[in-house]
């Protein structure tokens, strides 16, 4: 996440965040500030997603969305990412 045109953006996948996103991932991903534990998926959601920290692409692994390097989960931001923040043009 980088902070570009006053807003967060997401530079591997060419998407604004909106402040309720950010403030979200920026206090689990940047910040780790402890929180609940997240529900479990029972499916692997179609679109990739890249850690709000490190940039890495998350995988699927036991339930959760999340990075392989353990910096977080995106399970509770995967609606909201599809619905309001749609990436489709992937930085590879
Ligand atoms: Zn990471």
């Amino acid at each position: 996440m980088i902070f570009k045109n006053s807003s967060m953006y997401c530079e591997r996948g060419n998407m604004l965040l909106t402040h309720t996103l950010f403030a979200r991932l920026n206090a689990r991903f940047i910040e780790r500030v402890p929180e609940e534990p997240l529900l479990q998926r029972t499916q692997n959601p179609r679109n990739r997603f890249f850690c709000p920290a490190c940039g890495q692409r998350l995988k699927f692994v036991g339930g959760y969305v999340q990075c392989p390097d353990g910096h977080g989960s995106i399970n509770d931001s995967i609606f909201d990412l599809n619905q309001l923040c749609p990436h489709d043009r992937v930085n590879d």
